[in-house]
């Protein structure tokens, strides 16, 4: 993968773990969800039960995990954390649940990827506090039903939309994260910079934030690149020189596009002549999953004006054929 897109492997996590803000207040931009979050947060300890269900919806990369921990963080209670895909089977589900402790806050990632029979588990027991062990096999299998203290689900999606209605429901408080100003990502490499203890030049800084495609993860990640190419080839100095140079050895360019973004851009239009064409052959084109270019890429192509959505398939606008530096075909003609 590329320096902005890639899987996160364990070492990043680690990486990633040491910049994460504790406490609301430290939790940079997001203005409208922080305000709202903070008044769930306060007025559930208010009246001493645990908070409703919270659904937090956004691109990768904006921090919902984050606000998981600081809702247990603040809330003083233990957090457990899962995802839809690491859910195989509704016993899974039912394992974690009935194992959790009064107020615990259990996170769940990508919560539109759990499977039907464990999405069905989930909103009884966000609803009731119940869950249905099955015992035994075919005839003479029964369900028992079991108790749960009130814990506290907090979901993850890329869109609230991919949740089915009847999830969606069960969640008391949806927060919708967007992209982040570059003056916020300013911000949160600055913060970053001190905990890693560098000395990042505020030129430095802008320079990151502007190619951080809206992303804090992106931005983090791009701050530690540029470290040690300070450290390795520079002065140590993290200036404005040693950013330009480190994200250009990283293949990050003034848009802050990646080496996979402009990848989709450039099939787009040397291959399907700038569409339309369907998302999954753009996707397998450029020998991708469907999904890592739907949540990963397209979103801020979408926003940056380069790509469009249209119903017979994505289109190249004219701004990613000048991006690109190539001609764009005379459009009356086709
Ligand atoms: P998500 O769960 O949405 O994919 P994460 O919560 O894992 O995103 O955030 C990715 C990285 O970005 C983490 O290292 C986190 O510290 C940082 N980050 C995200 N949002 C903020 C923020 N608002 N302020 C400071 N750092 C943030």
């Amino acid at each position: 993968g590329s320096v902005t897109s890639a899987e996160s492997g364990a070492l990043e996590r680690a990486a990633e773990a040491a910049l994460r803000p504790r406490r609301l207040d430290e939790f940079v931009g997001q203005q409208v969800v922080r305000e709202q979050l903070s008044l769930v947060l306060d007025a559930a300890t208010g009246r001493g039960r645990p908070p409703e269900h919270v659904l937090l919806s956004g691109p990768p990369g904006l921090g919902k995990t984050t606000l998981a921990m600081i809702i247990a963080g603040e809330l003083n209670a233990p957090l457990r954390i899962t995802s839809g895909p690491a859910i195989q089977h509704a016993g899974d589900l039912a394992a974690i649940l009935s194992s959790l402790e009064e107020g615990e806050v259990l996170f769940i990632d990508e919560v539109h990827r759990l499977a039907r029979p464990a999405e069905e588990m989930l909103y009884i027991a966000m609803e009731d506090f119940r869950v249905d062990v099955v015992v035994g096999k075919g005839v003479g299998a029964t369900s028992i039903p079991l108790e749960l203290p009130p814990f506290t689900a907090v979901g993850a999606t890329t869109r609230a939309g991919l949740l089915p209605a009847p999830l969606r429901d069960r969640f008391g408080f949806v927060g919708h994260l967007d992209y982040y100003r570059p003056a916020e990502l300013h911000e949160v490499v600055a913060r970053s910079a001190v905990r890693l203890g560098v000395p990042l030049a505020s030129e430095a800084a802008a320079e990151i934030a502007g190619r951080s495609r809206g992303t804090p993860r992106i931005a983090n990640r791009l701050l530690r690149r540029v470290r040690d190419w300070a450290q390795v080839r520079g002065s140590g100095q993290l200036d404005l020189a040693a950013a330009r140079a480190a994200l250009e050895v990283y293949e990050v360019d003034e848009s802050g596009l990646d080496r996979l973004d402009r990848g989709v851009l450039q099939a787009l239009c040397t291959r399907f002549g700038g569409g339309p064409v369907g998302l999954s052959t753009l996707a397998v084109s450029v020998g991708e999953e469907t999904e890592t270019v739907e949540t990963m890429v397209e979103p801020y192509l979408v926003r940056e004006g380069f790509l469009t959505r249209t119903p017979r398939g994505r289109m190249a606008t004219s701004l990613a054929w000048e991006h690109l530096g190539l001609a764009e075909p005379d459009p009356v003609r086709g």
